[in-house]
């Protein structure tokens, strides 16, 4: 099972409840985990793109 990161806090998914989608602008992968799902945590994507 690979270790993916949360793109906004870093931290390793490793407690249920993370996210994943498609960055809008580049197709990149965004990973949220639950707490910053949670705590509506802004994200911001290697293209500069960011988003609630
Ligand atoms: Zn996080
Ligand atoms: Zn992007």
């Amino acid at each position: 099972m690979p270790t993916e990161k949360c793109t906004s806090c870093k931290a390793p998914l490793s407690e249920p409840g993370w996210t994943k989608f498609e960055c809008p602008k580049c197709r990149e992968v965004i990973y949220r985990c639950h707490k910053c799902r949670h705590q509506s945590v802004p994200y911001e994507c290697k293209c500069g793109f960011q988003g609630p």
